[in-house]
């Protein structure tokens, strides 16, 4: 079919990945090439409309703004033709020759890592952009001019296996028709309902009209000019799919309207799975923004703060000049009054979800509850409102992390002046950590904390309701006068003074302080926090953070009741005591969840069962 002065190119590895996975790897949801093609053609509209604001160079300038999808069935073609800004031979190559769409390459990512293909979840998620044709059909042409005048029409074909054809095109309108003969299988697509069907299930509110035997079907008034009480549950769903490119519903959103200070309409919503984020990935975030329903810019990064970056939407302004540029949006005074309000609102909704849905707030928790975290340690003046969304799991309650701030405040004890919280993997191991024992014993109510942002977060709080936040392996502990006694360091004699002054001797290299304290009910000892300060990990975050790599000494705590402690006060001038004292340091680790010097421990431990073995037979 290619012309003859057509000239062949092949995809690159990743596009050839890409289609092989689309041909033999996803076989649901084939409907979606439509949407994608629509959503690109749409894409394309809105840039050919906000350039024709500055530009009346534009070539083509007076053609309407529509989408036209023609059906053949004789030849079981589906045509999808826009009049947007049409691509330019070079922009066609680096655009369809390479995979753009960050979202695509995650979504790759993705399913290497999960080797879960087939998750309709995961497509959803991503989209796979314009290559989603290659489910349905056996060959694609791409006939597009570019709205740059001098810019001559070309030709684009592929049966998508290896490679693709260019030739110059005769096409005299802007944009760009993208024409699939469909595979035998999917012919299904060549018939009206089933379109109509399906734009009005995935394409309704686009803002163009789409056309079919030049008929319009979809919706004529965007969605977000309708008054909420015109909208439904429903058509606030499949509006998201459309915009958020997304297949599973929304966990909820939010329906903004503004007057005062500035004008706006915004549709937010929370996804039910929140992104799939690469470490220092900074890409992709922001609501879509158009100034009088006009698009100007698809993810603007200055209408949310960074911690909202899951939040997929919209908003349209009045009071946006149409001439912004990426620049002028940065310093616009009006989009920073529409992130200071849409933050509000949502975290107000997200709190009153929180009173009144606690198994849907949960679910938002357990997806989002790290972003919240986020916001709360970078954003000082928003604390106050975010500190109500935290949600943990405590000494008090199981299963799921459902206590609030609040809530532990009200269970406090008499004279409790501290909010207790303990740091570990997991809330199980840490209910059975040494530095529970205690608190368990009386009664005071500890938050299991799991999250290495935790550590960080709770560290450096405010009071929260005039109590501090303390964590439970501080030397430090805030408690009320009378319990101030079980806690304190005690002061030894005899044997057990010898043990201590012992003990950091031989453990100089890991330990600072030894100490003895009546707080440790079943555990011999444990590594307590003898400043009160930053907790271990964080001071190990940032000696790590700063490039040092400085052993780190902890301070150590000893049960002088327990049998363990007191057997090696009775043997403390005994010469095998050494490496008995040096399994109080294997122990605390162990304890904690953690094992130090595996191998060291090991030996420590060999001699001891050897001596148990019963030799005389
Ligand atoms: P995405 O649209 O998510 O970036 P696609 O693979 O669907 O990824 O498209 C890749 C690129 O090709 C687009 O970003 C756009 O630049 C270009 N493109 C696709 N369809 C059109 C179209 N109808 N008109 C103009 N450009 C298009």
């Amino acid at each position: 079919m290619a012309s003859s002065t057509a000239e062949s190119f092949t995809f690159k590895t990743e596009i050839q990945e890409l289609l092989h996975l689309i041909v033999h790897t996803l076989y649901t949801h084939q409907e979606i090439f439509l949407r994608e093609l629509l959503s690109n053609a749409t894409d394309a509209l809105s840039k050919v409309q906000f350039e024709s604001l500055t530009n009346a160079e534009l070539y083509d300038k007076d053609q309407p703004l529509q989408i036209d999808i023609k059906l053949d069935e004789k030849l079981k073609m589906i045509t999808i033709e826009d009049t947007g800004l049409g691509m330019t031979r070079d922009s066609l190559i680096e655009q369809i020759g390479t995979i753009a769409h960050s979202g695509t390459k995650k979504f790759l990512a993705e399913l290497k890592q999960s080797k879960n293909v087939d998750s309709p979840e995961l497509i959803g998620q991503f989209g796979v952009g314009f290559y989603s044709v290659f489910m349905v059909a056996d060959y694609v042409t791409i006939e597009t001019r570019s709205m740059d005048r001098d810019a001559a029409a070309v030709r684009w074909e592929s049966d998508g296996t290896g490679s693709y054809t260019l030739a110059p095109s005769d096409r005299r309108k802007r944009g760009t028709e993208i024409t699939l003969k469909l595979k035998p299988e999917y012919e299904e697509f060549l018939n009206e309902h089933r379109i109509k069907h399906l734009v009005s299930q995935y394409s309704n509110y686009l803002p163009f009209p789409v056309m079919l035997n030049d008929e319009r079907i979809n919706e004529k008034e965007a969605l977000w000019r309708k008054s909420k009480a015109d909208i439904s549950d429903d058509d606030y769903k499949e509006f998201y799919k459309q915009i958020g490119s997304d297949y599973q519903d929304p966990l909820f959103w939010e329906d903004i309207s503004s007057e005062a200070p500035v004008q706006f309409r915004s549709i937010a919503y929370i996804p039910k799975r929140a992104p799939a984020e690469f470490a220092g990935d900074d890409s992709d975030h922001g609501l879509k923004l158009y100034a009088k329903r006009v698009f100007i810019q698809d993810q603007c990064k200055q209408l949310i703060p960074r911690f909202l970056r899951f939040l997929r939407g919209l908003v349209d302004s009045e009071d946006i000049p149409l001439n912004v540029s990426r620049e002028t949006i940065q310093n616009d005074r009006n989009i920073l009054k529409i992130n200071k309000i849409i933050t509000k609102k949502i975290i107000d909704a997200l709190r009153k979800k929180g009173d009144s849905d606690e198994a849907a707030y949960l679910e938002f928790w357990k997806q989002y509850g790290r972003y919240i975290k986020e916001g709360v340690h970078s954003e000082i003046d928003l604390r106050d409102k975010l500190l109500p969304l935290l949600r943990y799991h405590s000494t008090k309650e199981s299963d799921v992390p459902s206590v609030t701030l609040s809530a532990y405040v009200e269970r406090k004890v008499e004279g409790q002046e501290a909010i207790y919280y303990a740091i570990g993997e997991s809330a199980d191991q840490l209910r059975k950590s040494p530095h529970l024992e205690f608190f368990l014993e009386q009664g005071i109510e500890v938050l299991l904390a799991t999250d290495p942002l935790d550590d960080l977060m709770l560290g450096q709080l405010e009071p929260f309701q005039e109590l501090a936040f303390v964590n439970v392996e501080s030397g430090e502990l805030k408690l009320p006068e009378r319990l101030k006694e079980e806690t304190q360091p005690i002061e030894v004699e005899g044997e057990l003074k010898q043990l201590q002054e012992k003990v950091k001797a031989t453990l100089q290299e890991h330990i600072n302080e030894v100490r003895f304290s009546k707080q440790l009910k079943q555990s011999p000892c444990r590594f307590y926090n003898a400043d009160g300060g930053m907790s271990h990990s964080v001071k190990k975050m940032m000696l790590q953070f700063e490039g040092m790599g400085v052993p780190m000494k902890r301070d150590l705590e000893l049960n002088p009741e327990h049998p363990f402690v007191l057997s090696l006060a009775k043997q403390v001038e005994d010469e095998g005591v050494t490496d008995r004292i040096k399994l109080l340091y294997h122990l605390a680790n162990l304890l904690e969840g953690q094992v130090a010097e595996p191998q060291e421990l090991a030996q420590l431990i060999i001699p001891l069962l050897v001596e148990e073995t019963p030799t005389d037979q």
